[in-house]
């Protein structure tokens, strides 16, 4: 037998990504995009179905000392239809699977599929199946979500041209810092159970955190301000890899100004208090699902005024060069990070 073992950590979660889907062809006709995209797209007449699938692990993605289970339940959902809005398409129905252990008692469950509820009527998608297992060892919930979108209203991640113009929505960054207040808090319990959590002062970060929202509103007001984005993305994990997602799949290149990167205050002093760099934990930091995308400049009018979307960059013909323009105007790569979880 070979000795030959390759460490995934070589690869990287995109990395396997990758070698899976060359090993895929496409074959048939109604697949439109298959791998690659925040959701895939089938062929069904006018409107095309949008398919995207996540999956949340307890010990990896949650921790359930500070993770109400109202909160996973919404979670889940709402990363799931993140990923149509990021398609620029409606989701219309969920499926959810279950792996649960003993541990678990039905009000737990109970609490958990409140969440699930209370996501489905905010978002108006319907429950439509699942799957029901044990699990030996902790809690998996995974959600698939089906959407739909006119054929010529999709939005992939390989649209972009030069010169469009990158826009982010919210404020970036605030969950990651949410995870780390949450972490640290839960620290301070283990060794003193007597400590009440001090959380108050981070209430809009933790919350960011505990209880994401897919910003449907926007690709709602998108539409009726007639701006079809070029290209689009929501930002599971953080800015700077998403930013490169587009650039390879667009064959442009990023630049974009640290200025312009919107960060909560709380966010920001939240960073310098754990002696953390602001730009870099919304670069870096994940979990946002807040949405990138890029507009022709001419349709720079029709959304320059909205509160919430901020116009952070743009594309260049340079598909090689992806760069950060400091507050000091000095010119920096940009370094895709995101989460490897298989370091
Ligand atoms: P997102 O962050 O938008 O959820 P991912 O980074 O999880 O996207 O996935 C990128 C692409 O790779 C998607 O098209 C997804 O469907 C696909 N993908 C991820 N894991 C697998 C897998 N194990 N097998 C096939 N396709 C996968
Ligand atoms: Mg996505």
């Amino acid at each position: 037998m070979s000795e030959n073992r390759t460490e995934l950590s070589q690869l990287g979660e995109f990395g396997l990504i990758e070698r899976i889907n060359s090993k895929f062809p496409i074959s048939n006709a109604t697949t439109l995009t298959g791998i690659g995209d925040d959701a895939a797209v089938i062929d069904s007449g006018d409107e095309s179905l949008l398919v995207s699938t996540d999956m949340l692990l307890e010990g990896i993605h949650f921790d359930l000392s500070y993770m109400p289970l109202q909160h996973l339940g919404y979670k889940a959902v709402a990363v799931n239809v993140s990923d149509i809005a990021a398609m620029n398409g409606r989701a219309g129905q969920i499926v959810i699977s279950l792996a649960i252990s003993n541990r678990f008692s039905l009000e737990a469950i109970d609490a958990l599929f409140e969440g699930v509820h209370a996501a489905c009527k905010n978002y108006n998608v319907d429950l439509v199946g699942g799957d029901t297992s044990s699990s030996a060892a902790g809690l998996v919930i995974s959600v698939t979500v089906l959407g739909r979108a006119p054929k010529d209203k999709i939005v992939r991640r390989s649209g972009a041209k030069a010169n469009d113009i990158l826009c982010v929505t919210g404020d970036l960054g605030a969950a990651y810092m949410g995870l780390q207040v949450l972490e640290r808090e839960k620290q301070v319990f283990l060794s003193n159970p007597e400590m009440q959590p001090d959380i108050e002062k981070y209430e809009y970060i933790v919350g960011r955190q505990l209880k994401p929202e897919a910003r449907m509103d926007i690709i709602h007001e998108l539409r009726d301000k007639s701006c079809l984005p070029t290209a689009m993305i929501d930002i599971s994990d953080g800015l700077a890899s998403e930013l490169f997602h587009l650039g390879k799949q667009s064959n442009v290149g990023v630049k974009i100004f640290e200025d312009k990167v919107p960060i909560d205050h709380t966010t920001f002093e939240t960073a310098i208090e754990f002696k953390l760099d602001p730009i870099t934990c919304a670069l870096h930091g994940g979990e946002d699902y807040e949405l990138l995308f890029t507009i022709n400049p001419a349709d720079y009018d029709k959304i320059k005024n909205h509160p919430d979307i901020h116009f952070i960059g743009h594309m260049h013909n340079d598909a090689s060069q992806h760069v950060l323009i400091t507050k000091q105007q000095t010119v920096v790569p940009l370094q895709a990070q995101g989460w490897n979880h298989f370091k």
